[in-house]
């Protein structure tokens, strides 16, 4: 039995090292391939990303799976090999049902739609996109084919980024959010916070000395991290010692600051997972809502926090003393925290954020259903900006055409942020019995303890256990939005001198 565990293994080891290979062509097409190469790129992405799912899928894999039942049932479930066997059944009976000739089609539609989105985005010109758009959603349809009985089409999408995840659930939280959150938008309106210091011009070069200093303190290692810029910041998983995350610039603001923070938190995940699972299918976040708690808690509860940005603050002054030398922290503070509707959902602030997710939530929802029309959306989104955050979309680029998941084909991939935002405080509020002290270590830009409880209750298991079982383990609850719905009461009421 254990040459046949060592084999599935090995085989399996071998996925991992083809998926590796194709997010590193991932990586290159957005940080350093020519634009003229994109083409080629779509080709060999989705030769590769075919020839993967083909010997995944194979009956060998299947064949020793089945003969490894027994050998799973005398192991402890939480072990290492059960949770391989288990999570690599899952998989495998998933990865079944799509043809692998489907999978080729949708990374070549992915990879074309890509640069037609940055063309289109860059032009404000969403005809130029629908194309593209459509041919993602016609793929998606024969996507939802391969699956049948699942309640609703939607269910199956969140699936692959949040598994056993029920759109009934996410409905039920995003009610609760509009709930609660409408009335806290317009608080915040009533009382808005003077930003004004923020409006001012930081030189670039600074603004990456900064992130430099951030990054060391909050645990960058040159040696296993790089930190790259471009267009649209993200972080990539290519093992837990090559972590590589992406940065924006612009120099009227410090947005930057907070991108890599957020970045960071995502790297740190796949960074503290386990050795021992290393070139495993376990060997990788959860699922996405988990990891975005991760992001989420670095750039927000950490780097918005009062103590951080006592130990930031001195430093950003010298940085940028004609900027920021009279400026007190705390009003620093309330600027980096300040709640207004705006236009774009990656500079949205805390509150007002969830409503971007729910607006694009409830669109992909008409989507499948066809009860809207493609090239319908640009007004449609329109009209969901007026009622949400009561602001008009001048154009599409602000509008429709701003996020990349729809030329990649993702959908039902924005839930997932919201829910980290909830997450985020269930896990905070755990991190924060656990280290009372937490305050003092940020003042004084320590981040060690922090780190190691996120290892030792999440990090580490990465794919072992479902996403359920995860956030009971770490957080010792099932997904509640109550806290992180206290939070943003708490901060609102604050910024707004409403505290009690
Ligand atoms: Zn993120």
């Amino acid at each position: 039995m254990k040459e046949k565990f060592e084999e599935l293994k090995n085989r399996l080891a071998e996925i991992v090292d083809l998926t590796r290979a194709g997010n590193l062509l991932d990586w290159d097409q957005q940080v350093v391939m020519p634009p003229g190469a994109a083409g080629l790129r779509a080709e060999e992405l989705a030769t590769l990303d075919r020839l993967t799912h083909e010997r995944f899928t194979s009956d060998e894999i299947g064949r020793l799976l089945e003969d490894l039942r027994p050998y799973e049932e005398s192991l402890d479930a939480d072990s290492d090999e059960a949770s391989l066997i288990r999570v690599a059944r899952r998989d495998w009976e998933k990865a079944r049902k799509v043809p692998s000739e489907l999978r080729g089609q949708m990374a070549h539609s992915a990879a074309i739609g890509f640069p037609a989105w940055v063309e289109a985005r860059k032009n404000s010109d969403f005809d130029a996109f629908l194309p593209h758009l459509e041919r993602n959603v016609e793929l998606k349809h024969r996507y939802l084919e391969c699956f049948d009985g699942a309640e609703s089409a939607y269910d199956i999408l969140l699936d692959d980024f949040e598994e056993g995840m029920k759109t009934s659930e996410v409905e039920a939280v995003f009610a609760e959010m509009k709930r609660e959150l409408v009335p806290l938008i317009e608080q915040a309106a009533g009382n808005p916070v003077d930003d004004s210091l923020l409006t001012a011009s930081f030189p670039i070069e600074r603004q990456r000395d900064l992130n430099a200093l951030i990054l060391e303190r909050f645990g960058w290692k040159a040696e296993t991290w790089r930190l790259d810029e471009i267009v649209h910041p993200a972080a990539y998983g290519l093992g837990t010692t090559d972590v590589r995350i992406t940065t924006r610039y612009a120099e009227d603001g410090l947005e930057s600051l907070f991108s890599t923070m957020h970045e960071f938190g995502h790297g740190l995940y796949e960074h503290q997972i386990d050795p021992a699972l290393e070139r495993t299918p376990l060997c990788t976040g959860v699922s996405l809502g988990i990891h975005e708690s991760q992001s989420r808690m670095w750039e927000n509860l950490v780097g918005r926090s009062r103590p951080f940005l006592r130990f930031l603050f001195p430093r950003l002054q010298e940085a940028f003393p004609e900027q920021l030398g009279s400026v007190e922290v705390d009003d620093f503070y309330r600027a980096v925290n300040k709640i207004q509707p705006s236009l774009i959902r990656v500079d949205a602030d805390q509150v007002t954020y969830n409503m971007h997710v729910i607006l694009r939530f409830e669109l992909e929802q008409e989507i499948l259903a066809g009860s809207i029309a493609l090239k319908e959306l640009p007004e449609a989104w329109g009209a969901r900006m007026k009622e949400y955050l009561g602001i008009d979309v001048p154009d599409d680029r602000r509008g429709v055409l701003q996020d990349v998941h729809w030329s990649g084909g993702s959908m039902g991939y924005f839930p997932t942020y919201s829910l980290g935002n909830v997450i985020s405080l269930q896990i905070w509020e755990k991190v924060r019995e656990a280290l009372p002290d937490l305050d003092e270590q940020f003042e004084q830009g320590e981040f060690g303890a922090l780190r190691d409880w996120l290892r030792e209750n999440l990090h580490r298991y990465g794919r072992k256990f479902t996403p359920q079982e995860t956030l009971e383990r770490a957080a010792g609850s099932a997904l509640d939005a109550g806290s992180y719905l206290r939070y943003l009461k708490d901060t609102v009421d604050e910024l707004t001198g409403a505290a009690a």
